[in-house]
């Protein structure tokens, strides 16, 4: 098996703001296995708020290369086990577990959910409207009329006014994701607007180390559900959010890859978690594997690529508001 990596620059089509910071453009890694005449194929965008970047993805790869190229590309357990010893480097394991998956589906002919027992559907996803003033909230909200759920980020100054415009504007379900920007304070005056705006579920309110936050909200009268995203990465990070929280978002970039994930859907059905699978902002290249395995989720959110300037791959499809993979082999997705 040879393995080939390399980076990609994906510019957005539109500036996108969330509680920490505001970006114009995303790095993601990408990464071919070659075997028996067959390229596998993925991409993982680095999670930079842990200190991952295409760069150092990149390095991770070049140096475990030689040992990945003796393995049988079959052994997804083993090459997952042996790149994921020391935990780091989530997303250049995801965009190889990607790439082993696709190779896999192509060489047996059968696309990754079959693979995997699945089914090719999924709950609708939402789309993401990033902070913004009122005014560009509901232009926003306005523009995203195809779809059934928005995720609104939130965490600045005028969440409310947002909020509220969003409400005035679309009859969609309504999901915030402040990106542990709020403080207890801030949820505790903002919740019984929630409540009255109807706000289907609330995602990582306060930073991730802050449990005790998570708890306090969590007593209030009919606070939505809780989901935990910065807090929670792969595996072993899910129990103890059952202890203070409703749901996990599971996204590959995080987890090291499909295989995790779905390692991840199970500890959380067994500890009564519920589930969101999401992404980063990444090509279809790199939601296609998620879109994969969301028949598994409660909630989908895969618009990454949607938000993309140009898209350098395609093969998913947009379905009345639900992104669906394709019917060809491995991941379905193919250069544009
Ligand atoms: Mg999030």
């Amino acid at each position: 098996m040879e393995l080939r990596a390399e980076t990609a620059d994906l510019a957005l089509a539109e500036d996108f703001a969330i509680a920490r910071m505001t970006r114009t453009a995303s790095q993601v890694v990408r990464v071919e296995v070659e075997h028996d005449g067959l390229v596998g194929r993925g991409e993982a965008a680095p999670i930079y708020y842990r200190g991952e970047t295409a760069a150092s993805a990149l390095a991770f790869l070049e140096d475990l290369a030689p040992e990945v190229e003796e393995g049988d590309p079959f052994a997804l357990e083993r090459i997952g086990a042996a790149v994921g010893r020391e935990g780091r480097e989530a997303a250049a394991r995801a965009a190889l577990d990607g790439a082993l998956h696709d190779w896999v589906g192509r060489r047996l002919g059968v696309p990754v959910w079959r693979l995997l027992g699945l089914e090719p559907d999924a709950p609708p996803t939402s789309y993401t409207i990033g902070i913004d003033s009122p005014d560009g909230t509901r232009d926003r909200a306005r523009r995203a009329g195809a779809f059934s759920a928005l995720k609104v980020k939130v965490g600045g100054a005028e969440d409310l006014e947002r909020l509220a415009a969003v409400r005035e504007e679309s009859g969609a379900a309504i999901r915030v994701d402040a990106n542990e920007g709020w403080t207890l304070e801030s949820a505790r005056e903002l919740l019984p607007s929630l409540v009255e705006i109807g706000v289907e579920l609330i995602e990582q309110p306060f930073p991730a180390a802050d449990m005790d936050s998570f708890r306090g909200l969590r007593e209030l009268s009919q606070c939505p559900p809780i989901v935990v995203d910065e807090g929670c990465h792969d595996l072993r990070d899910v129990a103890a959010v059952a202890g203070y929280a409703d749901a996990i978002n599971v996204k590959l970039a995080k987890a090291g890859g499909p295989r995790e994930a779905v390692r991840m859907i199970h500890a959380a059905r067994a500890l009564g978690l519920a589930v969101m699978i999401g992404c980063m902002v990444e090509s279809q290249l790199a939601i296609a594997p998620a879109a994969h395995i969301a028949s598994l989720a409660d909630w989908v959110d895969l618009d990454g690529h949607l938000l993309l300037a140009d898209e350098p791959f395609i093969g998913l499809r947009l379905e009345d508001g639900h992104v669906l993979p394709g019917d060809g082999p491995g991941l379905g997705v193919e250069a544009a």
